[in-house]
C-alpha cells in the first residue's frame, strides 16, 4: 500500500524549529518509500487562526524544499483547510453517525460544574477527568434541553477496554481507556475539537501513518478509539521526541531564534536548514552529517530516530550551514548576500551586472567562513573592501607596534611610491610592484608582506593580499554609494598616515 502521511499545522503562528521537524520527518519518509505528503490546515481554533499565518507557513514549507503532493492547490480528498470541510458539514456527519450509534452524547454539564468535579477528583485521588455525568441523558432529554436553548458539547463514550498499539518509535504502547476521560468531539460553539477533526480528516484523507511530536501521544489512545468508533483501520502512529534547546528545557522563545522564518531572514540557505533539521532525532547509520536533500531522501529511515530528544545546538546549524554554503554556487551566493549589503547602504539598489559579479568573486573569498549570508557585511574582508579608512592603522594594536619600525614604514612608502596611478593594478603588476619594493627596501616575507598588508587594507590581519587586490581593483571600479579607492590609492593614503617624521 502506498504511503499517505500528512502535516497538519495550525496556522496560529509563525512556523517553529518543531513542527518544521515534524514536517521534515514526514516528507523524508514519503519521498523515501515512496506514496504522498498531504499538507492540512488545522484551522478550528477560530480566534487565533489567521490566513496570514497560513500564508506564512505554505512560504516557509515552500522555500524549504517540502513541496506536498495534495493540499493547497487540490487534491482528490479535499478540501484540505478544516474551516471548509467544517463548512461542508463533514465532521456533523461524523458526529451525527457517532450519535446514532451511542458512542457519544450531549453534555450540559456547565464549566462551573465541571471545575467543581475536576477539584474533587483531585481531592480524592482520581485523574481529573470528565466523570461521565451525562452518559445516562437519553436522546429525548437532549434534544429537549436543547430545544430550551441550551449549548451543549458532544462527547466521545470511551469504551471500557485497554488500548494498545505499536509506536513506530517508541514501541508498544498500553493505556487502560479508565485513564481517559470521554474527550469532547463538538464545543458548545458548534466547532469540532482537534482530536474530532483529525480522526475524521485522517481518515477521509486515507492516511497510513501519522508521525507527529512526542507531545501528542497522550491524544493517541483517544484517537485509536475514535477510529474504532468510526469503523476505520487505525493508521501507524510515530512519535518523535522533542526539540530541546542547549540547556535540556523545551525550544522556546528564550532560546533565540526557533521560528523558520527567522533562519530565513538571516540568510541560511535552505538546504543546510534542512539538513540540519534532518539531524534533529535522526542519524545516518555511516555517521556522517553533512547531506544534501537526496542523500536524505535515500538514507532516512524511522528505525533510525531515537527516542531521546534532539537538542537544537546552534553552533552545529552554523557548522552545517557553512559546509552548504562552501558548496554552494557564488552566483547564487552573490544573489543572496546582495539584500545584506544592501541594507547596509554597501551597494545600491538596483545592481548592476558588474556588481553583481563583483559580489560573486567576494562570495568566493568569504564562502569558507560564514554560515549564513547576513555576516556578509560584518566581515573583515567587506570591511576592508568596502569601508577602507587609512587612519585606523594609526589605533589598530597590531599595527601601531609595527608602524614605529622604520623597515615597516619604508616598506609602505616605496610600495605607494612604485605602484602605478593610471592604471589598474592587476595581479601580475601588483606582484612585480611587490618584488620591486622588496628589493628597494631589503625585505622579504612577512617583513615585506604585512607592511604592504597594512598599505592596502590598513589593518594588521585579513585575506591573503592575492585574493584581495582583485576584489579591492574591481570595487573601485564599481559605482558604488560609498567609493572604494583602489590599490594605489589607499597605499599613497597610508602613507601619509606616518606623518613627515622618520
Ligand atoms: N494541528 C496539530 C498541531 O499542530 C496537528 C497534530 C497532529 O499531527 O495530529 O499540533
Amino acid at each position: 500500500m502506498a504511503i499517505r502521511t500528512r502535516f497538519a499545522p495550525s496556522p496560529t503562528g509563525l512556523l517553529h524549529v518543531g513542527n518544521v521537524r515534524t514536517a521534515l520527518f514526514n516528507w523524508l519518509f514519503t519521498r523515501h518509500g515512496g506514496g504522498a505528503f498531504v499538507l492540512r490546515i488545522e484551522d478550528t481554533d477560530r480566534e487565533r487562526s489567521t490566513l496570514e499565518h497560513e500564508q506564512g507557513i505554505l512560504s516557509e514549507l515552500g522555500w524549504l524544499g517540502l513541496d506536498w503532493d495534495e493540499g493547497a492547490g487540490g487534491g482528490a480528498v479535499g478540501p484540505y483547510r478544516q474551516s471548509e470541510r467544517h463548512e461542508l458539514g463533514i465532521y456533523h456527519r461524523e458526529l451525527g453517525r457517532l450519535l446514532d450509534h451511542g458512542d457519544a452524547y450531549y453534555c450540559f454539564c456547565t464549566p462551573e460544574q465541571l471545575e467543581v468535579d475536576r477539584q474533587e477528583s483531585l481531592k480524592a485521588g482520581r485523574p481529573p477527568q470528565y466523570v461521565g455525568r451525562c452518559r445516562a441523558n437519553s436522546p429525548e432529554q437532549a434534544r429537549n434541553r436543547q430545544a430550551a436553548g441550551e449549548k451543549p458539547v458532544s462527547r466521545f463514550k470511551v469504551p471500557p477496554g485497554k488500548v494498545v498499539f505499536q509506536d513506530l518509535i517508541r514501541g508498544p504502547i498500553e493505556v487502560d481507556a479508565s485513564q481517559i476521560g470521554d474527550p469532547v468531539l463538538f464545543r458548545s460553539d458548534g466547532w469540532p475539537t482537534y482530536n474530532f477533526a483529525v480522526v475524521v480528516d485522517d481518515i477521509q484523507m486515507k492516511i497510513t501513518h501519522v508521525i507527529r511530536g512526542e507531545d501528542h501521544i497522550s491524544n493517541t489512545p483517544r484517537q485509536i478509539l475514535l477510529y474504532r468508533a468510526l469503523g476505520a483501520e487505525p493508521p501507524r502512529f510515530a512519535h518523535l521526541p522533542l526539540v530541546l534547546g542547549m540547556d535540556h528545557a523545551p525550544l522556546s522563545k528564550r532560546h533565540g531564534d526557533t521560528s523558520l522564518r527567522q533562519y530565513r531572514e538571516h540568510g541560511y540557505l535552505p538546504e543546510a536548514v534542512f539538513n540540519y533539521l534532518a539531524l534533529l532525532g535522526w542519524s545516518s547509520p555511516s555517521g556522517h552529517e553533512v547531506f544534501s536533500k537526496e542523500e536524505l531522501v535515500r538514507e532516512f529511515d524511522l528505525s533510525r530516530v531515537g527516542r531521546s530528544a534532539g537538542v537544537f545546538d546552534p553552533a552545529k546549524l552554523d557548522w552545517i550551514a557553512n559546509q552548504h554554503i562552501r558548496k554552494a554556487d557564488p552566483a547564487r551566493l552573490a544573489d543572496l548576500a546582495v539584500p545584506f549589503l544592501q541594507h547596509r547602504g554597501d551597494l545600491p539598489e538596483p545592481i548592476s551586472l558588474a556588481q553583481r559579479a563583483w559580489v560573486a568573486g567576494l562570495m568566493e573569498l568569504l564562502r569558507d567562513s560564514v554560515s549564513r549570508l547576513c555576516q556578509v557585511p560584518e566581515t573583515d574582508a567587506a570591511q576592508i573592501l568596502l569601508h577602507f579608512e587609512p587612519s585606523i592603522c594609526r589605533t589598530d594594536p597590531e599595527v601601531q607596534a609595527d608602524l614605529k619600525d622604520p623597515t615597516c614604514r619604508a616598506v609602505i612608502r616605496t610600495f605607494a611610491e612604485l605602484l602605478p596611478h593610471d592604471r589598474p593594478i592587476d595581479l601580475e603588476i601588483y606582484r612585480r610592484i611587490a618584488q620591486e619594493t622588496g628589493k628597494a627596501t631589503g625585505t622579504k616575507g612577512r617583513s615585506l608582506y604585512h607592511p604592504i598588508r597594512v598599505a592596502l587594507t590598513a589593518r594588521g590581519s585579513g585575506p591573503e593580499l592575492n585574493r584581495l587586490v582583485p576584489l579591492i581593483e574591481g570595487a573601485s571600479a564599481l559605482q558604488l554609494p560609498r567609493s572604494v579607492p583602489g590599490c594605489a590609492r589607499r597605499a599613497t593614503s597610508v602613507a601619509e598616515q606616518l606623518g613627515v617624521d622618520a
